[in-house]
């Protein structure tokens, strides 16, 4: 049998292809068709609907913790008082997604700004003030309206720790922010690749996190293995898709490139006594790209983002001799 597929004679092997074979690769075909096309779908999801991403794991993270972190046990609860207690939940650390992200916004508008405050500038603070403001009073009344309807929002400490963690490593606002807290405490180890460490970090985290309780719900049999699979499915399989396409890949050919940087010593940046050609500041700390031209590395690490050649002499950087 083996001798008629090793045979060189390509006519002579094609004559003993067992007839089923054609059906099969058909339907590899459209298997292979079928799952690209899925894959492209999950893509878009995960990367154009993110907010819809998040929140679905989200949902299915805080249901599923419910009967195990919750005050009160499963069989006292109603399944759809489980859905509206995590989504009340997710709503209110919205709340406090939103309020983080309009300080940061200020933050960085104040830092940015050079020139004295405007009255427009100051206008637009102040709606920004009241934005929050209004943000917080609507938590209000979210609380105070579950309370009439009977929902007692009394999570006790373990289930607000649990739940609040996940919150905080798969919500976008904070998938941006911690990186740029770690990128702010300059670790060298980190060969500034922050944005793509923190996430997968978090990423990371949630993964486990969702599998455990997953697994542990199937164990105890406290979600029916409908939801059990679904949450599988979000929390798990397309989390770790997102890791793999949008930070992994990623993160293997920018460590590449920026690997071909290497660190300027003191001396070179005296020699080179000139400003960074990116930010027209002058520079403590360099690296120097393959074709000799010095630049700050947080200048250099946000150019190539964008492009794989150098700023200056648009050498490429990413093809190595
Ligand atoms: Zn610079
Ligand atoms: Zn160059």
């Amino acid at each position: 049998m083996a001798s008629v597929y090793t045979n060189n004679n390509s006519e002579e092997s094609i004559n003993y292809e067992p007839r089923w074979y054609p059906p099969i690769g058909f339907f590899l075909f459209i298997k292979r068709e079928l799952m690209e096309k899925i894959h492209y779908i999950e893509q878009i999801f995960v990367i154009k609907y993110f907010t819809a991403y998040s929140f679905s794991c989200q949902l299915c993270f805080f249901t599923l913790c419910r009967p195990h972190l919750g005050n009160q046990y499963v069989e006292d609860l109603r399944k759809y008082k489980m859905f509206v207690e995590s989504i009340s939940s997710i709503l209110l650390y919205s709340i406090l997604g939103y309020f983080v992200f309009k300080v940061r916004d200020i933050w960085r508008g104040s830092r940015r700004r050079t020139v004295a405050m405007t009255a427009r500038s100051f206008i637009n603070h102040l709606k920004a003030f009241c934005k929050i403001i209004l943000e917080w009073a609507k938590a209000a009344i979210l609380v105070l309206y579950l309370r009439e309807e009977g929902l007692e929002f009394e999570q006790n400490l373990l289930y607000c720790l649990v739940t609040f963690t996940y919150f905080l490593c798969t919500e976008n606002v904070f998938l941006k922010i911690f990186p740029e807290i770690i990128e702010a405490l300059q670790i060298d180890k980190l060969d500034n690749l922050e944005h793509l460490y923190v996430p997968l970090f978090m990423n990371f985290l949630a993964i486990v996190a969702g599998f455990t309780i997953d697994f542990y719900s199937f164990i105890v049999k406290s979600a029916s293995t409908s939801f059990i699979l679904l949450s599988l499915y979000f929390m798990v399989y397309l989390r770790l898709k997102d890791v793999y396409y949008n930070y992994w890949e990623i993160l293997l050919v920018e460590r590449e490139t920026y690997s071909s940087c290497q660190v300027a010593s003191e001396k070179q940046i005296e020699d080179w006594d000139d400003i960074c050609a990116i930010c027209l500041n002058r520079m403590s700390k360099a690296r120097i790209t393959p074709c000799n031209h010095l630049f700050h590395p947080h200048c250099l690490k946000l150019c190539l983002r964008r492009s794989f050649n150098c700023p200056l002499c648009k050498y490429c950087i990413l093809i190595k001799e």
